[in-house]
């Protein structure tokens, strides 16, 4: 079985930057698994996944552009200090969460001084260039359940309770 839209496709996956450095693997954990074609994974591999076959290893870079978009200067924000005043521990890398009218917005707090806070709305991914190596590890239908629901159930998805 080949994947195409709408299968169930398990994965084995290292992901390195521009500069080798593994930034995140699932080798010798559970397998990833998703439903091919509605989003799961950045579109740039979606589309290299296409065709490929249980067994089949390979890799792929992904531009940025295809992975978690392009770098945003508008995302980033300074706030001042004291309008944060709940974050008192506020430090370099964190991340902090907004509700607003346009839904929930995750932002890295990337600079920090006695006056001021700097937010980076971008994904910690965005403007990177991704190198994926791939392992297909499994290929079948989904269920109706997983497609009317968007994820994967059973080992290695999703659990309701
Ligand atoms: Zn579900």
């Amino acid at each position: 079985m080949k994947v195409e839209n709408q299968k169930v496709v398990g994965i084995e996956y290292t992901l390195k930057n521009h500069a080798g450095e593994v930034i995140d693997s699932n080798e010798g954990e559970d397998i990833l698994h998703f439903i091919q074609g509605i989003g799961n994974i950045v579109p740039g591999l979606e589309k290299a996944m296409h065709g490929k076959a249980a067994g089949d290893r390979f890799e792929v870079l992904v531009k940025a552009a295809e992975g978690y978009g392009v770098y945003d200067e508008k995302l980033v924000r300074r706030v001042p200090r004291e309008k944060l005043k709940g974050l008192a521990n506020v430090k370099k890398g964190m991340m902090v969460r907004s509700e607003s009218p346009d839904g929930e917005q995750v932002f890295t707090v990337t600079h920090v001084t006695d006056t001021e806070i700097k937010l980076d709305g971008n994904h910690p991914l965005a403007g990177q260039d991704l190198f994926f190596a791939i392992r297909v590890a499994e290929v079948r239908d989904a269920t109706k359940e997983e497609l009317a629901h968007g994820h994967v159930h059973g080992p290695g998805g999703h659990h309701h309770h």
